[in-house]
C-alpha cells in the first residue's frame, strides 16, 4: 500500500492566515525518487505557508546535512546545507506567466505536491565546491595527489627531445 504523501500541501481547504508545516527529509524521501544523485541526507524543512484569498505564499527554510563525494579526495562525507527560498501558489487565476517560483492552480485544488520543490531546493543548496574540512580529506588518495603534482620540472623539459621540437615549430612558422 501507498503510504500517505506528507508533502500535499492543502489549498482549497486551507484557512486564510498563517500555517506552519515541518519535514523531516532522512534517506527514505531519496529513496523514493530514483533520479536522486543525493542517497544519504538530514535536513529540516519548516515551511511557513501565508493563505491569502487568491494567493498563498511558501517560505522555506532548508537546514542540514547532505552526503556528497569530495572534490578532492572523492571519499563521501556530510556537508552541511541551509538555504531560504520562496514558492508562489496563484489560486484560480485565469492568466498567469508560470516561472520556477510561481504556479497557478484552480480555485478548487485540493492541495498541491511540494515534494519535488522540497528536492530541487535541497540540491540547489549544496555548495558548488564540495570538499572535506582541512585535514580531514582520505590521507591515503591525498599522498597519491601530492606525488602526481611533483612542481614543474624545467631542467628536465629544456632536455626534453619534445619541448626542443616545440621551438623549432615555432620559428619555422613565423
Ligand atoms: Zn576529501
Amino acid at each position: 500500500m501507498e503510504k500517505e504523501n506528507e508533502f500535499l500541501i492543502p489549498v482549497s481547504g486551507l484557512a486564510l492566515g498563517v500555517h506552519n508545516f515541518k519535514f523531516d527529509i532522512k534517506d527514505d524521501f531519496f529513496a523514493d525518487l530514483d533520479y536522486s544523485e543525493v542517497k544519504h541526507a538530514e535536513v529540516m524543512v519548516d515551511l511557513e505557508v501565508v493563505r491569502e484569498e487568491l494567493m498563498m505564499t511558501l517560505n522555506f527554510h532548508i537546514e542540514g546535512k547532505v552526503e556528497v563525494p569530495c572534490d578532492r579526495c572523492a571519499d563521501e562525507f556530510f556537508i552541511p546545507i541551509q538555504s531560504d527560498q520562496v514558492f508562489y501558489i496563484k489560486i484560480g487565476a485565469e492568466e498567469v506567466e508560470e516561472s520556477d517560483d510561481v504556479v497557478a492552480v484552480p480555485a478548487e485544488e485540493h492541495a498541491y505536491d511540494i515534494r519535488s520543490l522540497v528536492y530541487e531546493y535541497i540540491i540547489l543548496s549544496i555548495p558548488i565546491h564540495r570538499v572535506h574540512p582541512e585535514g580531514e580529506c582520505n590521507p591515503k588518495v591525498i599522498a597519491m595527489l601530492s606525488h602526481d603534482e611533483e612542481p614543474f620540472d624545467e631542467e628536465a623539459a629544456a632536455t626534453d627531445p619534445r619541448w626542443a621540437a616545440l621551438k623549432d615549430v615555432n620559428i619555422e612558422d613565423n
